[in-house]
């Protein structure tokens, strides 16, 4: 029997990268009765979703893959928001609702709002993901049991909201509403500063590649490797997010400078308490995400050898 209590009938996804190509795949699985329309500016992107076949129809122009739409996701990097608004100004249905999944709020709603000034736009970003891109990358349970946080501004209708809510946890998500600022400040923390200082890292010890003869890749299992994880991640992706929260991840960036100068500090003058404190603490928050089931108890992220 067809479900007629979905919140939205008809999706257009605009970029069909990891995150869209979830987003389709997951909805075949929870909304199968849903239409899905895809459209990525990559022609090559566009023919492999086809064959792979997660949407409906994959339209070879934006302005189409809106026409009765419900809902246009936007899945695209963050700086390419706005100009993935303007091409599908003209066709965008008056009652749709439009959001996206960037991981920078603020930025992002401007965007949006600047390219569509009459449209409902309720922005969301899905808590989720991994370090490869591209349509082949993604799989229909990348949201379970993990957050999206929607940002609608002050006067947005609580109704819409109710409805994107109510999508985001069809796909197996938990959504959650916060103002766009703290959105970004509290990213900055958990996920911006994380990758700036992986990409350090993994920078750092590949100038040193030359001192260190080929070891660092050899003995990389010493925590290294972790890190390379991280830094694989889409160069256009976290360079637009950097640009796109800047002033978040400047703030951050500072508490963490001050904070590394203290263990420096404490290196050089052995002060072991200060030293064993902190990893004393650190350890805490690790036991608390992987309570929270935010992460894999098992030893090594239950890597199997
Ligand atoms: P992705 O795999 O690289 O996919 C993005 C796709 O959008 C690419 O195929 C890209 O084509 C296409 N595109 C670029 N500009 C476009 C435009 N104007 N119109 C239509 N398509 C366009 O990236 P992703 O990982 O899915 O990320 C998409 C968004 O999700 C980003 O805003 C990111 O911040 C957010 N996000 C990502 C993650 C994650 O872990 N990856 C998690 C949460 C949120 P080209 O390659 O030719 O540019």
């Amino acid at each position: 029997m067809a479900d007629t209590d979905l919140p939205f009938a008809r999706i257009a996804i605009i970029g069909l990268g990891l995150i869209g190509s979830s987003i389709a795949r997951a909805m075949r699985e929870s909304m199968p009765d849903a239409t899905i329309t895809g459209y990525d500016i990559d022609p090559a992107v566009r023919a492999r979703a086809r064959e792979i076949g997660f949407a409906h129809e994959i339209v070879e122009d934006a302005a189409r893959a809106v026409e009765g739409a419900q809902l246009v996701l936007f899945c695209v990097p963050v700086g390419a928001m706005n100009e993935a608004a303007r091409a599908i100004a003209t066709a965008l249905p008056k009652d749709a609702v439009v959001s996206d999944v960037g991981s920078a709020k603020m930025a992002v709603a401007k965007a949006l709002r600047e390219a569509l000034p009459d449209a409902t736009i309720i922005p969301a970003h899905p808590v989720a993901g991994t370090e490869n891109s591209g349509p082949d990358a993604g799989f229909a349970s990348l949201f379970k049991g993990r957050w999206c946080i929607l940002t609608p501004h002050e006067g947005a209708s609580k109704q819409q909201v109710a409805r994107l809510s109510d999508f985001w946890e069809r796909l197996g998500a938990r959504a959650e509403t916060m103002d766009a600022r703290h959105h970004d400040l509290v990213l900055a923390v958990t996920s911006h500063l994380p990758h700036l200082i992986a990409y350090t890292i993994v920078g750092t010890a590949s100038d040193l590649e030359g001192v260190t003869e080929g070891e660092v890749i050899k003995y990389s299992a010493g925590g290294f490797r972790d890190f390379t994880r991280i830094a694989a991640s889409d160069p256009v992706m976290w360079r637009d997010i950097f640009l796109n929260n800047r002033e978040a991840v400047l703030d951050i960036l500072q508490r963490f400078t001050e904070d590394l100068s203290l263990l420096q500090r404490a290196i050089r003058w052995g002060d072991g308490d200060t030293l064993f404190d902190l990893f004393t603490r650190t350890r805490a928050v690790r036991r608390s995400i992987v309570e929270q089931g935010q992460d894999d108890a098992r030893p090594d992220f239950g890597r199997t050898h």
